[in-house]
């Protein structure tokens, strides 16, 4: 959403004169978009400011805009900590940039943390989105209500808050023309879109199904999803939409129904894996992948080992795991930590096993050929990087005629991140 929400913010500034540059030794303005979902990042984003202020010690300062997450979190702590830091703008609020560069005075500080997601949206409806990525993101809710016990979302990002429907594909038309051919819908909790139209409500399934009859789009994927929203009718689009991809990111963060139900999740392993089931009945093919917590309060080593086990069951790909990170202001953060050690040990555990599912998935995919998206040419090689239908990246010989084309690749190796392999040129598939 940082990436869709970066690109919304350069689009923004072209109105009074600024371009995003390709120097960064050399820029009138700085912007850092940040994420505060595990506390690393907010140090992340003093390290980055510090270096910054490196490179601008014998030149003029660049205004230093601190956008997103950690900004509305910390708020005026960091201008305080930080005195080269300008302004902070929250994530709802980064709308409102222009006014504030336009009104900039040196040694006048700025915060802008309003939660103004509404007139967000509608300000931005109006600008067009310039993203011209074969594959671009596209933004259609924001904000969460759920409140588990260890997410800094519902004070960061603000209440649920979906797009109105029409604004949605309006805006995908744009990026269509701009030449996509694969579009992510974004959301904290995505599948939770829900917008009123003449008293019908309409669904992230509604919009799925419409954009399917864009001709010049080829593929559909959404994230993140949360196993409470995957309704029916969402369930239902995987026997009929064409050209939703058979790869689901559904973080389940524990194999425990003890600590599902201490983390607020709202629902217990068993429903996730009836989902599971639902969906593979519907194509045996579909792959889920998922985020993991590690050592959330109270895990004990009966729970983690349940954990384990649905790895074991489900074979999850390419997915995400963390040792918990206390964060302020959550319920979790007044709980009593699992030792640091423990969860250590723990992670490198479950991480082996999920590596091992990554690295058999991708092996089980070399000598075979698969549809891959091109995206681009990689700057400095004479290969092309693309996507297969799992979002591995896939590394191949191809021709710059082939951007933006659906092609059959042989997949000649692999490693755990990567596949590698060449167009097979009597098989091109769209
Ligand atoms: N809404 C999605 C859901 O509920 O599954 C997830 C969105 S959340 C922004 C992304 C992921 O960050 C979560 O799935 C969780 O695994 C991880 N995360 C959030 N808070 C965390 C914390 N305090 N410590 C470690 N990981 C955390
Ligand atoms: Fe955070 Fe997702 Fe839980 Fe919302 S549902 S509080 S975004 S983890």
């Amino acid at each position: 959403m940082n990436v869709y929400d970066s690109n919304r913010i350069t689009d923004l500034v072209k109105d009074i004169g600024y371009e995003k540059s390709k120097d960064q030794n050399n820029v009138d303005c700085y912007v850092i978009n940040t994420c505060h979902i595990r506390d690393k990042a907010k140090e992340k984003v003093f390290h980055e400011v510090g270096r910054i202020k490196q490179i601008y010690l014998n030149k003029k300062k660049p205004i230093m805009i601190v956008a997103g997450c950690v900004a509305q979190a910390e708020n005026e702590e960091m201008l305080k900590r930080e005195p080269f830091i300008d302004v902070v703008i929250g994530p709802q609020s980064y709308h409102k940039i222009n006014k504030i560069l336009n009104n900039f005075q040196k040694n006048k500080k700025e915060t802008e943390t309003e939660f103004d997601t509404i007139s967000k949206f509608d300000f931005l409806d109006k600008i067009k989105n310039s993203d011209s990525n074969i594959s671009s993101f596209l933004t259609i809710q924001e904000g969460c209500d759920k409140f588990c016990h260890f997410c800094v979302v519902p004070y960061t990002r603000g209440p649920e808050c979906s797009r109105p429907f029409k604004t949605i594909l309006k805006e995908a038309e744009d990026l269509i023309k701009n030449g996509a051919k694969e579009i992510t819908l974004l959301g904290q909790n995505v599948n939770a879109y829900s917008f009123y139209e003449n008293n019908n409500e309409l669904k992230i399934s509604n919009l799925l199904n419409e954009l399917e009859k864009f001709d010049e789009l080829k593929r559909i994927r959404y994230t993140t999803s949360h196993p409470v929203d995957m309704s029916e009718d969402l369930i239902e689009c995987y026997k009929t939409n064409k050209k939703l991809m058979p790869f689901i990111h559904l973080p389940i963060q524990s194999g425990s129904d003890k600590v599902l139900k201490l983390m607020n999740r709202k629902h217990k392993v068993e429903d996730y894996i009836n989902i599971y089931k639902k969906l593979i009945k519907i194509n045996p093919l579909i792959k889920l992948s998922s985020d993991f917590i590690i050592g959330y309060p109270g895990e004990e080593k009966s729970d983690f080992e349940q954990t384990i086990r649905l790895v074991k069951e489900i074979k999850f790909i390419n997915s995400f795991s963390f040792i918990f990170s206390s964060r302020p202001g959550t319920k979790a953060s007044k709980l009593k930590e699992v030792d640091n050690n423990i969860s250590k040990e723990r992670l490198i555990e479950l991480q082996s096993l999920l590596f091992k599912n990554q690295i058999n998935h991708n092996k089980f995919l070399e000598h075979k050929e698969i549809d891959v998206l091109v995206e681009n040419k990689i700057e400095h090689q004479g290969k092309f990087f693309g996507r297969n239908e799992y979002l591995n990246s896939v590394i191949l010989e191809a021709d710059k005629r082939d951007i933006g084309k659906i092609v059959k690749v042989k997949i000649e190796n692999s490693n755990q991140n990567t596949l590698f392999g060449k167009i097979n040129n009597n098989m091109k598939a769209a």
